[in-house]
């Protein structure tokens, strides 16, 4: 997950060390370069730029070049993360250090139908080339890997994709003020499956949960084999599991207002501050929020979505016939359904209904599909 530096595309190659070319080594005025920088903010940026910095030093009199095998050279190549997007330059954390960098044009025409050619959690070949000591150094991002594990946002009737590469959810629901709301879990938790995401449900505040009222909630969701946690920021319970959880991976929190999600993350990180995302709104349609999310990098390896839009993580997005597909014990008894088609609502010899009759799926899962699947159909899907 964690990038680190030099990382080179695959391909094979081998380095070498050329001298710079003289136009290169002629160092720019940094006062030029910065205001280049501010003009630059909406307008189209030269590419070039990028390589008008400094040589650094007599070694990097010498700037190291990658040579494919296919006998193109190409400037060394760094692999990172797109931790945030500012206008046209996304920031990138290769494992030791952020940089700014732009998307190279070629990349920028080609993929413009797609709207968003570089997103947040995109993990990028970028090139760089050496600045002075204060110099901040830029880079051009060359390609970008395929994306698993999309949140995405719908806006209007428009799905935007905001983060790429989230490797899982943390649910986060509390025992008690507010208590558990086992509906609003299973509608992440189809989200989840839906963006390509790894759930974990997390239940906090168990230091107000005297009768032990979660225990046989969580049972229900680990023998779905979701992985569960039981916190308490009070007692410091599984904060140091949740801590692990989180490590290396890059993770979205999610959770109704006032389950605890900015004191926990404090808890596993003090000082920690996100806006975390709040309940999801299954029916409320067309709210135009410019929301972009970013990346926060944790001290102990991975990274946590920064997002401040409510809308983030939403399950509306789903289509009706798609539902099943994300019930991991529905999934594997439709075929089993009399009609091909059967919606497992009202249809006869369903094996869904058949299945949660004799216990086999639980009432309370079977009951959020059946609200999901008339919601779905009442929506744009329908
Ligand atoms: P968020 O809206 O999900 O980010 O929730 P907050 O982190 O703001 O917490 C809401 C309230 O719950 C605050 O008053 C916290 O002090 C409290 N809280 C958070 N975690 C726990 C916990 O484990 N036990 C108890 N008893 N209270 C908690
Ligand atoms: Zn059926």
């Amino acid at each position: 997950m964690s990038g680190s530096s030099n990382k080179k595309s695959g391909k094979s190659s081998r380095k070498v060390r050329v001298p710079f070319r003289r136009n290169r080594a002629k160092p720019p005025r940094v006062s030029d370069w910065t205001r280049r920088l501010r003009e630059s903010e909406d307008s189209d940026l030269d590419d070039r730029r990028s390589e008008s910095v400094v040589a650094k030093g007599d070694l990097s009199r010498k700037r190291t070049i990658t040579i494919y095998e296919d006998g193109a050279a190409s400037a060394d190549l760094h692999a990172g993360m797109v931790i945030a997007m500012r206008g046209l330059y996304a920031e990138v954390d290769d494992g030791e250090r952020i940089w700014t960098v732009t998307i190279r044009r070629v990349l920028r025409t080609r993929l413009i139908k797609e709207r968003h050619p570089v997103i947040v959690g995109d993990r990028v070949h970028f090139r760089v080339e050496a600045g002075p000591e204060g110099v901040k150094r830029q880079g051009v991002i060359e390609s970008v890997e395929p994306r698993k594990g999309q949140l995405r946002r719908k806006s209007g009737r428009r799905i935007h994709t905001i983060v790429a590469n989230v490797d899982q959810v943390i649910i986060v629901g509390s025992a008690a003020e507010p208590s558990p709301k086992p509906h609003l879990i299973d509608r992440y938790i189809v989200a989840a499956h839906a963006g390509d995401i790894t759930p974990v449900i997390c239940m906090n505040k168990i230091d107000l949960d005297t009768d032990g009222r979660v225990v046989p909630l969580l049972e229900l969701y680990a023998g779905l084999g979701y992985t569960t946690l039981r916190t308490s920021v009070i007692t410091g319970d599984n904060i140091h599991e949740l801590r692990e959880a989180l490590r290396d991976k890059s993770s979205v929190i999610v959770g109704q207002s006032g389950v605890g999600k900015s004191s926990l993350l404090n808890a596993v990180q003090p000082g920690l501050k996100l806006r975390v995302g709040n309940v999801i709104e299954q029916t409320q349609k067309g709210r135009h929020t410019t929301t972009t999310a970013s990346l926060i990098r944790l001290l102990t390896g991975g990274y946590v979505v920064d997002t401040p839009g409510i809308r983030a993580f939403d399950s509306s997005l789903i289509p009706p016939h798609e539902l099943e597909a994300h019930f991991v014990e529905i999934a594997p008894r439709v075929a089993q359904c009399k009609f091909p088609d059967c919606t497992h609502t009202h249809e006869i010899q369903c094996a869904i209904k058949a299945a949660v009759e004799r216990g086999d799926i639980h009432i309370q899962r079977y009951e959020t599909y059946l609200q999901m699947f008339e919601e779905s159909s009442a929506g744009s899907h329908g």
